[in-house]
């Protein structure tokens, strides 16, 4: 079988939820450079993040599947400064002052926590801590 990147993602958690969503419709998917990012987060950037990767012949499918699964999380956040659904939920590394923390928190074993989450909204421009993904 032959397998073509579809999507990738900065994080563990959000790869590990789409590659569930597709799973669930008998897609096969696998993710690459997952090692890589777990082990290593600074190498994050470096690789492009976790890549899902899609049987060629069902990657339009899956495709679609991703977009709903991204249309229905939009649904599901609104704004609490003027209630738009125009949000984006956007990744922001952590600064090198909280370098430290972020290795912490790893070890700990809450590598999610690694990247901090903020929902953006394109209406008024404000910013609110990124909401926990449902299964959490
Ligand atoms: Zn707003």
């Amino acid at each position: 079988m032959e397998y073509i990147l579809i999507n990738s993602y900065p994080n563990y958690v959000e790869a590990h939820i789409a590659r569930g969503v597709l799973e669930e419709e008998g897609i096969h998917c696998w993710l690459r450079d997952e090692n890589t990012v777990t082990i290593d987060p600074i190498l994050t950037n470096a690789v492009g993040g976790i890549k899902l990767m899609v049987e060629k012949s069902q990657a339009q499918r899956a495709a679609n599947l991703l977009a709903d699964l991204r249309k229905e999380h939009k649904a599901s956040v609104a704004c609490p400064q003027c209630g738009s659904h125009n949000i984006e939920q956007v990744s922001t590394p952590r600064k090198a002052i909280n370098w430290l923390s972020s290795l912490l928190t790893f070890f700990l074993g809450d590598y999610a926590m690694a990247i901090d989450k903020v929902n953006h909204c394109f209406d008024c421009g404000h910013e609110f801590p990124g909401e926990k993904e449902p299964g959490d």
